[in-house]
């Protein structure tokens, strides 16, 4: 039987005012779950109700927070099997990818359940006798959190996680294709024993997310938002927010650089290549958006990289292959977009492009019944073109060359993005120059474009993000805002930069 869901506002179920069928993108014919989307009044009173708790949250000590941080880390790992399961399902993403970002939550609980000890402040001294300085971390209050559906539970649980702990209330709005695996992380949450009210999650489309937004902006019931998703989007979020003097955590997408020295180990940089650019379909954030290669190694690294994808399996994610389908058919027809960009002067080296069918197969594989595309490598790409420029979420990669490394330098950071980068060189001067060179918020160095560590920052400059970062220690910056305090027990009033004792120096005396 179908799963039937609905938004969870204070520990109750939220009727639906449409539903929207979530299907298997392997098997475009199974719906994995019916979804009953909410509508903007519904976000609102969510962020009301989040209000409302979150009074009571704050004031659980944060080592007790922290427990059920350590609670939730423990129930996701004792799921972890059927939450990858229902990942794949839903998203198409391979199992054994899944379960790898299954464990991304459970690393992420992991490091913030310790965080309940810390929080720390600071004792600051003062520059008056008898005046104590002291700063605090206090919580935000409530978050939004509004996530894309291609990493549907570790990317989310980057905000939930520090949000909770720090003492805030959260309402969370998964992607619409990915609803079912935001459900199933929803019950996780509140199986720990988060008190009602306190994590609250909202399916509803993009526009009905906006309005409910803007209202709960206007009432006074978000304090923070937290965007994962597209750029387009990524700018609507921030000028609302921007509006209501808030500043969101924005985390878009990217256009992601590979650059080849000639020194590099070019086994190394196709397996990075092959990695970055083809799996999960090519839908991360980090995916691999262009591989620059010194015109000195170009020919070999293309004849070596071309023979990589074409031997690459793709097929059934639940089998072992570097990818499945595409999530979604939303995401299957804009993909069919970005191969129109595909020019004249361009040379696909892959074989095959479009979407594999009986037609068009991919050696035995028909691809019958899923969204599943031919990988595409497209050489001759030249910094004017839009598969240059743009982001192409999905399997294609592009291909252009370079002669030093400056030059190599500006390439990556034209197209304006700045998440992930990447250099493969043996020479540590190249990547120092490139580490300083580059815009992106993250460098690999013989290393693919993607994998994220659960303390280390995560984020991206220019059109991939403003700048906010998650995980770690850096994320407690978002969900927290520093109060400073002074207490003088001096018994009068002492004024600062007035009241100061003063040593006199002999500023003429020489040796
Ligand atoms: P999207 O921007 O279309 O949607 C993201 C989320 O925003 C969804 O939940 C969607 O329902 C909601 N939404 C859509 N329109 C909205 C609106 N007007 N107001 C408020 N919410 C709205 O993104 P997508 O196409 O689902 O996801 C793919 C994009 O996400 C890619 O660009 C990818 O690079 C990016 N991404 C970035 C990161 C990161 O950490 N930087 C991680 C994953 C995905």
């Amino acid at each position: 039987m179908t799963r039937q869901i609905v938004s969870v506002v204070g520990g109750k179920d939220a009727a639906g005012m449409s539903t929207y069928q979530s299907t298997n993108p392997a098997r475009t014919s199974e719906v994995v779950a019916a979804v009953g989307l909410a509508d903007a009044d519904t976000f609102a009173a969510a962020c009301r109700t989040a209000k409302e708790a979150q009074r009571e949250w704050a004031k659980v000590p944060p080592p007790v927070r922290g427990r059920v941080i350590a609670s939730i880390g423990r129930l996701v790992e004792a799921n972890a099997e059927s939450l990858a399961r229902l990942v794949t399902e839903e998203i198409g993403k391979p199992y054994a990818e899944a379960l790898g970002e299954v464990r991304e939550i459970v690393d992420t609980c992991d490091f913030f359940l310790g965080e309940g000890r810390r929080l720390y402040g600071q004792t600051v001294p003062s520059e008056m006798p008898d005046k104590n300085l002291f700063t605090f971390r206090n919580p935000v209050g409530v978050a939004a959190v509004i996530t894309a559906g291609n990493f549907p539970v570790a990317v989310p649980s980057w905000y939930l996680v520090p949000a909770l702990l720090c003492g805030n209330a959260v309402v969370w709005k998964p992607a619409e294709y990915a609803a079912a695996s935001g459900h199933a992380l929803y019950r996780l949450f509140a199986a720990a024993g988060l008190p009602d009210g306190v994590l609250n999650v909202v399916f509803a489309d993009g526009a009905e997310t906006f309005r409910g937004l803007e209202r709960a902006l206007e009432e006074g019931t978000v304090h923070k938002v937290g965007f994962t998703g597209s750029s387009e989007v990524g700018r609507k979020v921030g000028e609302l927010t921007g509006r209501h003097l808030q500043s969101a955590c924005l985390e878009l997408g990217g256009k992601n650089p590979m650059v080849i020295m000639p020194d590099a180990d070019l086994d190394l940089a196709v397996e990075g290549a092959l990695f970055s650019g083809f799996g999960t379909a090519g839908q991360r954030c980090t995916s691999l958006g262009t591989v620059i290669v010194h015109e000195s190694v170009h020919d070999e690294f293309v004849a070596r990289f071309a023979r990589a994808v074409r031997e690459a399996a793709i097929g059934a994610p639940d089998g072992d292959v570097l990818a499945g389908p595409l999530l979604d058919q939303k995401f299957a027809e804009r993909y069919e977009e970005y191969l129109t960009w595909i020019q004249p002067h361009h040379e696909v080296v892959s074989g095959a492009t479009g979407r594999i069918t009986a037609d068009n197969p991919r050696g035995a594989f028909t691809g019958e019944g899923g969204l599943y595309y031919h990988p595409v490598v497209v050489d001759g790409v030249r910094p004017s073109d839009r598969l240059f420029l743009e982001e192409t979420f999905g399997p294609v990669v592009g291909v252009t060359t370079f002669r030093t490394l400056d030059e190599a330098l500006e390439l990556a950071n034209l197209p304006g993005y700045g998440l992930s980068s990447s250099i493969y060189t043996t020479e540590a001067t190249n990547a120092f120059r490139f580490r300083e060179g580059i815009s992106a918020g993250m460098v690999s160095v013989n290393n693919s474009t993607s994998g994220a560590e659960a303390h280390l920052p995560f984020g991206g400059n220019g059109k991939s993000g403003n700048g906010s970062r998650q995980s770690g220690m850096w994320v407690l910056d978002q969900f927290t805002r520093w109060q400073a305090m002074n207490w003088d027990h001096s018994g009068r009033l002492q004024k600062a930069q007035m009241d100061v004792a003063d040593i006199t120096p002999d500023l003429g005396f020489r040796l």
